[in-house]
């Protein structure tokens, strides 16, 4: 089945509202009609609103960066899942290695998320991946198919097949430095692989598994041809022009 590719900008704590919407007029006519691909630009809570209001009528959906798994109450300065959802967000990133490494997001904790933004329809990017040294000790593969077991515990195939998994190396994040498209695609064909042993061959092939490292609009298509890569997470180049070049890559 051919799956359709997802490229996700990950803007991070960049972009105030001004600087915003002033991106998304750059960016909206140069990837804004491109529909061979989903494209989503998950932008700081503050910049919602104006997002989803600027990219009405293109094919751009909006993302939030995380989300509290709790519904409401007293969690000061938490994001209740209701409130990104009404905002307009269609999509919520999940784990990422910035929130696992500072802001103690354990597996247990990314999976209470990912359930939650299931309860309120938004598709959760759950991101994965090893840091250098887990690479170097031989204990990627091991590492990775337990983050992604743990993220999607209690998620039925139904939710499961609309999930996007994000397999970041973490030393690959903002360090210039991205994976080989073999490498990229060997943990890419494992978390396939445990998607396919927990939901089956059928369900695991309907699954978005992004590349998420250092993506630019040089790499971008090499790593999109990987037959288990579906599009990418892109950090940095994301806040240029250069996010265009890789949706259209
Ligand atoms: C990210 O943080 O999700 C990411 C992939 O960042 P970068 O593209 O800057 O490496």
């Amino acid at each position: 089945m051919a799956r359709k590719k997802i490229v996700a900008g990950n803007w991070k704590m960049n972009m105030t509202p001004a600087q915003a919407k002033d991106l998304i007029e750059t960016l909206k006519p140069l990837c804004g009609a491109n529909t061979d691909k989903d494209v989503v630009f998950c932008v700081p809570f503050i910049d919602i609103p104006l997002a989803v209001e600027a990219v009405k009528g293109t094919n751009i959906k909006i993302g939030a960066q995380n989300l509290y798994f709790e519904e409401k109450g007293a969690y000061t300065g938490e994001i209740a899942p209701a409130m990104i959802k009404e905002a307009g967000c269609d999509y919520v990133i999940i784990g990422h290695s910035e929130r696992r490494a500072y802001f103690g997001e354990t597996n247990e904790i990314v999976n209470k998320k990912v359930l939650k933004a299931y309860e309120h329809d938004l598709v959760p990017i759950i991101c994965v991946g090893e840091t250098l040294e887990q690479r170097e000790q031989g204990i990627t593969e091991e590492l990775v198919r337990l983050q992604t077991k743990i993220a999607l515990k209690d998620v039925d195939a139904a939710k499961a097949e609309k999930a996007v998994i994000a397999y970041e190396p973490i030393w690959a994040i903002g360090t210039g430095k991205t994976a080989t498209n073999e490498q990229a695609q060997e943990v890419c064909g494992w978390i396939r692989n445990v998607l396919a042993q927990v939901y089956g061959q059928e369900t695991a092939d309907k699954i978005r598994v992004q590349y998420g490292g250092s993506v630019n609009a040089g790499n971008a298509a090499d790593l999109f041809a990987m037959p288990d890569i579906d599009g990418g997470l892109v950090g940095g180049a994301s806040l240029k022009a250069d996010f265009a070049a890789i949706v259209n890559a």
